[in-house]
């Protein structure tokens, strides 16, 4: 790891519980920002109020985009080794289709991964970078000044640090602190699902199943091992409540759906949730931050809640570490919310879309055969696989100026957009991009990153399948530049990272 260049904010003399961030939270957002934190030497303290981690198993798995961010960091094999990849289709509103054609990525499936595996695997990545993380401490309180923010303990007990980022998921103590709005839809269904013992046959389960289908698309019993069913059933009503259901709660719910318990016994672990929506009306106030869960909530139809989260954590960390280096251009952290707000807005709205689309109403119904029809098209297939995976994701770094020596028509195109994981001379794209540094990847063999060399690698390779001259990526993979002019480079250089040191 490189030795910091920068030091705008010195740390000598502070309190020696100083910190340049607490992460308060060690879910997968707070586990994925300490490690990006950490590439770049920021002092990181994850604070945690559960003494162990949790067992809930939820998600469906990593999609996409969210596997390119694993590779980009060198994480990807310790991921496969605990996954199982499966198809990259069938996840909006639980359309049966194949996967789409021509799905842009050297990654296109999902993998399937429990949950407390993927923040186990992040949690030991960002310690094994050298993040702290403290279990058994909540915090409950925070003040910020000029210099940096104070934080209260449950206890009593307070740290202090430049910033705070609240990762601290739906019930966010960080949000409802910062008293940022967070403005929405309260849950209209409320569903049980959880993991147990199942006493039927096999056959006679998936019979019951396939006939509740028909109408009902939210409920399912599908295998989770020898004898073992993750169980998904709809509740009437709405409890809000926090605390998870009993095994009780689901026998009489599964008899109000299907006239069976199905014997169901022995759970190994029971959650509900709800459909509310909501976004934070900000995600950042002076020195305090918001990310994943705590930032946004909305159904989990698509299986998009962690992957959001972690590619929040991936937007923000290299963003927040060079503000703490202090090479940050003035408005660099202010991106993380123009960029990443608009992403989760259009992250609710498919899943409101995908939740209309579940309805048994006769409207909805209507509207989901239609949809079913529409996605024989393969592009209108690809265009929602694309959406729900996160690969669609441009942000707007405004007007891409046409390179001299422009090799096709598809260049600006790529501006904002992620990068495949390319084939270059030493192997992949993503192989050159573990150490969260920016990237000018040459085919002219002529430009530099001259003054930038401390943040920005350079890699020459006219042998590099890209359709342009040369292109800019920032630390997480987008598309900063595209170009083949030096002095062009150098504006988009200083834009992203900062003053050169040759200045
Ligand atoms: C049933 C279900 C199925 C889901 N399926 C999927 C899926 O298939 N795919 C997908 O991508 N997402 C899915 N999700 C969503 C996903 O689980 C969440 O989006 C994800 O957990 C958010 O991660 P996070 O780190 O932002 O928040 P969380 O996972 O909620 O983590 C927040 C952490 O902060 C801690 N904390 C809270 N308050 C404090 C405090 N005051 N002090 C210290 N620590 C605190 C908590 O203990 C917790 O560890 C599903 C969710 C549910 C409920």
């Amino acid at each position: 790891m490189d030795s910091p260049q920068f030091t705008a904010e010195p740390s000598s003399g502070v309190d020696p519980l100083m910190f340049d961030v607490i992460i308060v939270g060690c879910g997968p957002t707070g586990a994925m920002l300490a490690a990006e934190l950490r590439l770049h030497d920021v002092r990181v303290l994850v604070l945690e109020k559960e003494t162990e981690p949790v067992s809930f198993v939820r998600i469906v798995g990593l999609h996409i985009r969210s596997i390119e961010l694993m590779a980009m960091r060198g994480l990807l094999d310790r991921f496969l080794e605990h996954g199982r990849k499966r198809p990259a289709a069938g996840f909006f509103a639980a359309i049966d289709k194949p996967v789409p054609k021509g799905l842009d990525s050297a990654h296109a499936y999902l993998l399937g991964i429990p949950q407390p595996v993927v923040e186990h695997l992040l949690e030991e990545h960002a310690i094994e970078l050298g993040a702290q993380v403290r279990r058994g401490c909540a915090v409950a309180g925070f003040e910020q000044d000029d210099d940096g923010v104070t934080v209260e303990l449950a206890g009593g007990k307070r740290l202090r640090a430049r910033y705070l980022v609240g990762c601290d998921g739906a019930r966010s103590t960080v949000r409802k602190l910062l008293g940022v709005g967070f403005p929405g839809e309260p849950s209209r269904t409320e569903t049980l699902m959880g993991e147990m013992a199942v006493d039927v046959p096999q056959e006679e389960i998936a019979a019951k199943v396939t006939e509740i289908q028909e109408t009902n698309k939210v409920f399912s019993l599908r295998p989770a091992g020898v004898g073992v069913y993750r169980v998904v059933v709809p509740v009437a009503g709405v409890s809000d409540r926090a605390e998870p259901p009993t095994i009780e709660d689901f026998k009489q719910q599964l008899h109000a759906t299907a006239g069976t318990d199905f014997g169901v016994h022995s759970p190994r672990w029971l959650s509900r949730f709800g459909d509310a929506t909501r976004l934070a009306e900000r995600y950042r106030v002076g020195r305090v931050l918001l990310a994943g869960d705590a930032a946004h909530i909305h159904p989990p139809t698509g299986g998009q809640g962690l992957n959001l989260g972690v590619q929040d954590a991936f937007n923000l960390g290299w963003k927040l570490a060079a503000q703490i280096r202090g090479w940050a251009p003035e408005t660099l952290l202010d991106t993380y919310q123009a960029e990443r707000h608009p992403v989760a807005e259009d992250v609710l709205d498919n899943t409101r879309a995908q939740m209309e689309l579940l309805s048994t109403e006769p409207g909805p119904r209507a509207v989901r055969r239609l949809l079913t029809e529409l996605m024989d098209f393969d592009e209108v297939n690809r265009y929602l696989i694309e959406k729900i995976t996160a690969i669609d994701i441009r942000y707007d770094f405004g007007e891409a100026r046409e390179p001299n020596n422009q090799h096709s028509g598809a260049g600006p195109d790529l501006l904002g957009r992620r990068l495949p994981d390319i084939d270059v001379k030493r192997g992949h794209l993503y192989g050159l991009l573990h150490r969260g540094r920016g990237l000018v990847l040459d085919r002219t063999e002529r430009l530099t990153v001259g003054g930038w060399s401390d943040r920005v690698d350079y890699l020459a390779d006219p042998t590099a399948a890209l359709d342009v001259p040369a292109i800019l990526l920032r630390p997480d993979g987008h598309v900063a530049w595209i170009g083949d002019d030096q002095q062009d480079l150098d504006d988009h250089l200083a834009r992203w990272f900062g003053s050169s040191l040759n200045r």
